[in-house]
């Protein structure tokens, strides 16, 4: 019997499941604190800048920048075996948090760092969705 490998799919928990959520709906949740009115990622429950347990949900404008990306040739994990090569990418969002992902809808040959990008949602499980980036 020969199964199919498949790329692993993250499990929202408490914390984070208003991101997750907002995916799924096809917005960009970020966490915003109403102490100093930074916003961060990655989820957590206390403010980085100012250590505030004082996180609320907010949807994120969804555009970014480039900040840089990498092409992935290797197989490292069964279930990217049909996806190589592909890119992973730092993007910058408008709100001042860098968030790792991929630029989807375009060739690796022509991302550019300092590229504008919007984020695009994809379903990769039953009620799983990941926030991706495409040119905008
Ligand atoms: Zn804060």
């Amino acid at each position: 019997m020969s199964q199919t490998a498949t790329k692993p799919i993250p499990v929202p928990d408490d914390i984070s499941a208003p991101f997750f959520d907002g995916a799924r709906q096809g917005r960009l949740m970020l966490q915003h604190c109403t102490a100093c009115s930074k916003w961060s990622f990655p989820v957590r429950e206390r403010c980085p800048h100012c250590f505030a347990p004082k996180l609320e949900w907010r949807a994120a404008s969804g555009r970014g920048t480039l900040y840089t990306f990498t092409i992935m040739h290797q197989v490292m994990n069964p279930g990217f075996a049909s996806s190589v090569p592909y890119n992973v990418a730092q993007v910058d969002l408008e709100e001042g948090v860098r968030m790792v992902s991929n630029v989807i809808g375009i060739s690796n040959d022509a991302l550019k760092v300092g590229m504008k990008l919007e984020a695009v949602f994809e379903d990769v499980g039953e009620n799983v969705s990941l926030p991706k980036f495409r040119p905008a």
